[in-house]
This record gives structure tokens, C-alpha cells and sequence, in this order.
């Protein structure tokens, strides 16, 4: 259980921009960028390491609800981000698999 789970069940409040049956995508509480926004599965998945073979389908929906989210957000043509932290050194802090959409301005390469 973590807090992403209590964001699912709305027990605590996010700017959800987007909700269906298998996914979630809220605004970062502390945003990198004019539009940092999380989307989740609604089935907790602890880290991409936990991936199995039959979470193919999981992932490739939200692989394709990624974009459909940047062009809502008025992100997707001039560009934006996606990223899956994991574990420690990548500072993942919320074990529960969240895909980073960021964008909204130009983004720094190689990251720090
Ligand atoms: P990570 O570092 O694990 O890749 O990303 C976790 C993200 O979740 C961070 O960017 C952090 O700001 C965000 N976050 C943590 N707690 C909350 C919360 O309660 N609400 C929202 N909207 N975002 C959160």
C-alpha cells in the first residue's frame, strides 16, 4: 500500500487529468516542469523489476495512453518526456510503477 494507492481510492485528493479502469494519470505534487504529470496503473506494481510477462498487456496500455495524455496536455508536439525511475540510485521514492510525463518546456540531456 502506498500513497499512490489512497490517491486510486481517492482518500487523498490529486488533479487527476485523466482516469479509466486500468490507469491513473495525476499532476506531480512537486512539478519539474509546466506539465509533470504521473500516470499509474490502478494495479499496484512495486517496480519495473516486478514486470512479468503477463503484465505485457498493463504496460503497453499505458505505453499507449502516455501520448494520448501528452496531447491532451498540449505537450506532445513540441516534445516531452517520459520516465520510470527504479529503485535507488534512479531516486525512485514511491513503490508503485508511475511513468513521469513531462514537458511544457525544453528538458536537459543526459539527465543529472
Ligand atoms: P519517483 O521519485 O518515485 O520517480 O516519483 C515519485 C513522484 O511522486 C515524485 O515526483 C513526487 O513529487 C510525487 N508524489 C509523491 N507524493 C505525492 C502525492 O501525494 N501526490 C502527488 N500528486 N504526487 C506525489
Amino acid at each position: 500500500m502506498t500513497i499512490f494507492d489512497k490517491i486510486i481510492n481517492k482518500e487523498i485528493p490529486a488533479q487527476i487529468v485523466f482516469e479509466d479502469e486500468k490507469c491513473l494519470a495525476f499532476r506531480d505534487i512537486n512539478p519539474q516542469a509546466p506539465v509533470h504529470v504521473l500516470l499509474i496503473p490502478k494495479r499496484p506494481i512495486p517496480t519495473m523489476n516486478d514486470v512479468q510477462p503477463s503484465d505485457a498487456e498493463l504496460m503497453g496500455y499505458l505505453m499507449v495512453k502516455a501520448p494520448e495524455i501528452a496531447k491532451q496536455l498540449g505537450v506532445a508536439e513540441k516534445g516531452y518526456r517520459l520516465v520510470i525511475n527504479t529503485n535507488a540510485h534512479a531516486g525512485q521514492t514511491v513503490s508503485h510503477i508511475h511513468i513521469h510525463i513531462i514537458g511544457g518546456r525544453a528538458l536537459s540531456w543526459p539527465p543529472g
